[in-house]
C-alpha cells in the first residue's frame, strides 16, 4: 500500500514538473510598445508612458503560457538609449538568465536602437537561454497596434527549446532575427526589420516557433566579453561620409576624448580625401579607426581603395557603422590593439 501511495505521489510531482509553466522575465524599456496617443490615427504619441504591468496585462494570453514576470528597467524612447541603461540591462540579464527556474527573457524596446543593444547584450550576456528583444512601430492606442502580438510572439520564442543557443534575438512582425545581422530599413512601416546580408533566421505566427538559419558568429555563451566588473564604455564616435566632406569632425572626436573611431564610408567604406588624412593621424595617434560602408550591407574590404595596412585602419566586417559602434566600445574594454581588433571583427 505504501509502495503504492509513494509511487502515485512521484506521478502526481512528475506530471506536475512536466506541466509546470516556463518562467519569462520581461525587461522594460520603455519605446513605441510602451507609448500612448491621443487617438488611434495619429503617428505623434509619447514613447515610454505605459509601464511593464500594464504592457503585460494588455497581452494576458501571455500568462496563460508562462509564468510571466515584470520588470521596469527603463521607460525611455530608444533614441536616448545609453551606456548606463545597456550595463544595467545586461548585469539583470546575466543575474536572472543564472536562475534555474527562468527559461528566458523578452526585452521591450524602442526601435530605433534596438539593433544596438540587441548587439551589445548578444556580446556580453553569459548564457544560451533565450534572450528575444521585441517593440512595436505603433503606440499601444493606435488602431491595428503591433504590439501585443509582437509581445506573444516574443514570450514563445523566448520559451522555446529551439531558441537555445541561437544568440539575441529580435522578433517583430512574425521574424525572428540574429541581433547581429538585424536592423532597423524603413522609418515607419512594421515590416522595418530586415537582415540585409543573410535574412531572417526564423518565423513566429501566432506563436508557432520555426527555425531556418544559425548565425555563425561567436555570442553570448561563447563571447570573451564581460562587462560583469565594468561601470563605463568607452567614447565610440561615428563620422558620417559624403561628398565634399570636411576632416573637421574626426579633429573634433580626438580632441573630444574619442578611444575609437567608426567611419560610414561612401562605397567600400572609403573616406574623402582629407578625412582620410585626418583618420590616419588620429590612428597614428593610438585611436581605433574602424571604416564601415554607409550603403546599409555588404562587407567592407581590406585594402581596396584604401591602404589599411599604411594608415593604420581596421575594417568593420559587414557590420553597419552603429554595429561596429557597439563591438569597438566592448573591444576597447578588453585591448586597444588594432590587430587583435580586426580579429575580432571576423569572429564577432
Ligand atoms: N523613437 C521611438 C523609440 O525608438 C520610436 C520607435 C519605436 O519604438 O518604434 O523608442
Amino acid at each position: 500500500m505504501k509502495f503504492f501511495k509513494g509511487l502515485i505521489l512521484m506521478m502526481f510531482l512528475g506530471a506536475s514538473v512536466l506541466m509546470a509553466k516556463p518562467t519569462v522575465y520581461i525587461l522594460a524599456t520603455g519605446g513605441t510598445i510602451a507609448g500612448s496617443a491621443d487617438n488611434a490615427l495619429t503617428g505623434s504619441y509619447k514613447s515610454g508612458a505605459v509601464n511593464v504591468d500594464a504592457l503585460i496585462s494588455a497581452v494576458p494570453q501571455i500568462n496563460e503560457i508562462a509564468n510571466i514576470k515584470g520588470e521596469q528597467i527603463a521607460n525611455i524612447g530608444s533614441q536616448a538609449m545609453n551606456n548606463e541603461t545597456w550595463l544595467t540591462l545586461a548585469k539583470r540579464a546575466n543575474e536572472l538568465l543564472k536562475q534555474k527556474d527562468v527559461a528566458g527573457i523578452v526585452v521591450t524596446h524602442g526601435t530605433d536602437t534596438m539593433e544596438e543593444t540587441a548587439y551589445f547584450l548578444n556580446l556580453v550576456v553569459k548564457s544560451d537561454k533565450p534572450i528575444v528583444l521585441v517593440g512595436a512601430m505603433r503606440a499601444s492606442t493606435s488602431m491595428s497596434a503591433d504590439g501585443p502580438l509582437n509581445i506573444y510572439n516574443a514570450v514563445n520564442v523566448a520559451m522555446d527549446k529551439a531558441s537555445v543557443g541561437k544568440g539575441v534575438l529580435v522578433v517583430m512582425n512574425d521574424e525572428i532575427h540574429a541581433a547581429r545581422e538585424v536592423t532597423k530599413t524603413i522609418t515607419t512601416a512594421v515590416n522595418t526589420f530586415k537582415s540585409p546580408n543573410t535574412g531572417k533566421i526564423g518565423t513566429v505566427n501566432y506563436g508557432i516557433v520555426n527555425y531556418y538559419m544559425n548565425s555563425t558568429r561567436k555570442h553570448t555563451k561563447n563571447s570573451e566579453f564581460s562587462i560583469n566588473n565594468i561601470s563605463a564604455l568607452p567614447r565610440v564616435d561615428i563620422i558620417f561620409g559624403h561628398s565634399e566632406d570636411t576632416p573637421d569632425f574626426v579633429k573634433t572626436a580626438v580632441e573630444k576624448g574619442a578611444k575609437g573611431i567608426v567611419l560610414a564610408g561612401v562605397g567600400n567604406g572609403n573616406p574623402y580625401p582629407s578625412v582620410e588624412e585626418a583618420l590616419a593621424e588620429a590612428a597614428k595617434a593610438g585611436v581605433v579607426v574602424v571604416r564601415t560602408s554607409r550603403t546599409g550591407s555588404g562587407s567592407t574590404s581590406v585594402g581596396a581603395e584604401v591602404d589599411d595596412a599604411k594608415l593604420g585602419f581596421v575594417t568593420g566586417d559587414n557590420l553597419n557603422a552603429a554595429k561596429a559602434r557597439v563591438l569597438l566600445m566592448v573591444a576597447l574594454t578588453k585591448t586597444n590593439d588594432k590587430d587583435k581588433i580586426q580579429k575580432l571583427y571576423k569572429e564577432y
